[in-house]
């Protein structure tokens, strides 16, 4: 079931264009049925330069000709005149750039860590914790924006939040041990160096497996009037940098309040489709979770693309002999765990109401 599109189209711009994940906003904005890509935004050194000329275009599909030849804008609320802005700035920019639009009276929706445990920002997937929109009230109050913030999680945090929700909102969850295999892309473009990485696994990434920890509670956590009271789970994450390009893997054992048969749990995987405020969304794709039954499934090179990219696939459910159970989530690091789930973000925004509805 489609929802219906608004009114008119709200006009929309990217920040941090040329990268890794600001190329994804554009190949997923550029013939989107709601929106309507008017602005392309980067650092100084691309500021008025031809976006074709800017950026290195690593799509697989050919550089739209219509977004090749817009002149880059500097990020500045000044210059870029958008009413709904896609962050995919580098976070030693983001926090003040994006916390400018939203002073300006734009809707901001950012891909960067800066604002992300902001106890006035929402943290979203929109099929897991719509309700927690709600709290956008309080934060234009408290801040005086006419604007607003909304982020998304890290891409490994979206990936294992999405494989945890069927767990957490049918059984509940106490604690949770996470390691990740995270694809080359997630570290943006050109990244990390071919001889760090060919044939190789980095065991560390900074910063990451804090976020993991804290992004997780937070999503599947409980919206209050002006915050989200956290879930209560613990969380342990290893992150990995492996020699992947897309798709970030996620191994994770789980510990239930009660222990549950690992049937009720596949049951759980199979029939959850997701909040209905998401449901029929542009972006949405039709099952955001798939369950697996191959054995060696999901695969990152065969998989990742499921559902346009938006699926997080899910497969090996057993039971745990430590914790209770354990299942491998794979899902793509720039579309899923970056740019697709801010515009389906931006797309449950319009859906109710609390932008481009003028
Ligand atoms: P990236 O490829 O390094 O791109 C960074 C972008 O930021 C470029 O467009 C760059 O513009 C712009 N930028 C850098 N310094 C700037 C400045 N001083 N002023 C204005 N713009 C500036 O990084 P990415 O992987 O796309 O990641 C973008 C954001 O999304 C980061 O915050 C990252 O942590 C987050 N994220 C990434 C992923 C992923 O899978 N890659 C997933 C989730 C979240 P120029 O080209 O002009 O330098």
């Amino acid at each position: 079931m489609n929802v219906a599109p608004p009114r008119r189209k709200p006009r929309v711009a990217v920040l941090g264009a040329t990268g890794a994940v600001g190329q994804a906003f554009v190949r997923l904005l550029v013939n989107h049925p709601w929106f309507e890509l008017v602005e392309v935004a980067a650092s100084e050194r691309s500021a008025g330069k031809s976006y074709g000329e800017a950026a290195r275009w690593i799509g697989d599909e050919a550089l739209p000709a219509s977004v090749g030849a817009m002149q880059v804008l500097p990020c500045d609320p000044g210059a870029v005149t958008a009413e709904i802005v896609f962050s995919a700035l580098d976070s030693s920019v983001a926090g003040e750039a994006e916390e400018a639009f939203a002073r300006a009276g734009r809707f901001v929706l950012s891909n960067a860590k800066n604002h992300r445990m902001d106890s006035d920002v929402p943290l979203v997937i929109a099929e897991v914790n719509p309700d927690h929109l709600d709290i956008l009230a309080a934060q234009r109050k408290l801040r005086g924006w006419n604007g607003a913030i909304v982020t998304n999680g890290n891409c490994a945090s979206i990936v294992a939040a999405l494989a945890l929700a069927p767990i957490q909102q049918r059984f509940g969850i106490t604690q949770i041990i996470a390691t990740t295999m995270q694809a080359v892309s997630g570290a943006g473009y050109p990244g990390v160096p071919s001889l760090d990485i060919l044939g190789n696994v980095v065991p560390y990434i900074a910063d990451e497996e804090r976020k993991v920890e804290e992004e997780l509670q937070k999503f599947l956590g409980t919206a209050a009037n002006d915050h989200i009271d956290p879930a209560s789970f613990v969380t342990s994450a290893h992150c990995n940098r492996v020699a992947v390009e897309h798709g970030h893997t996620v191994t994770l054992s789980v510990k239930l309040p009660k222990p549950a048969p690992v049937e009720a749990v596949r049951e759980a995987f199979a029939t959850w489709t997701g909040a209905e405020d998401a449901r029929g969304l542009p972006s949405a794709p039709e099952r955001p979770v798939i369950l697996m039954e191959q054995p060696d499934r999901p695969q990152p090179r065969r998989d990742v693309d499921a559902g346009r990219g938006m699926s997080v696939s899910v497969g090996r459910l057993r039971a745990d002999p430590v914790l209770d159970v354990k299942l491998v989530a794979m899902g793509h690091n720039i579309v899923r765990g970056a740019a697709g789930a801010s515009v389906l973000n931006a797309e449950l925004l319009v859906h109710r109401g609390l932008v481009g509805a003028a």
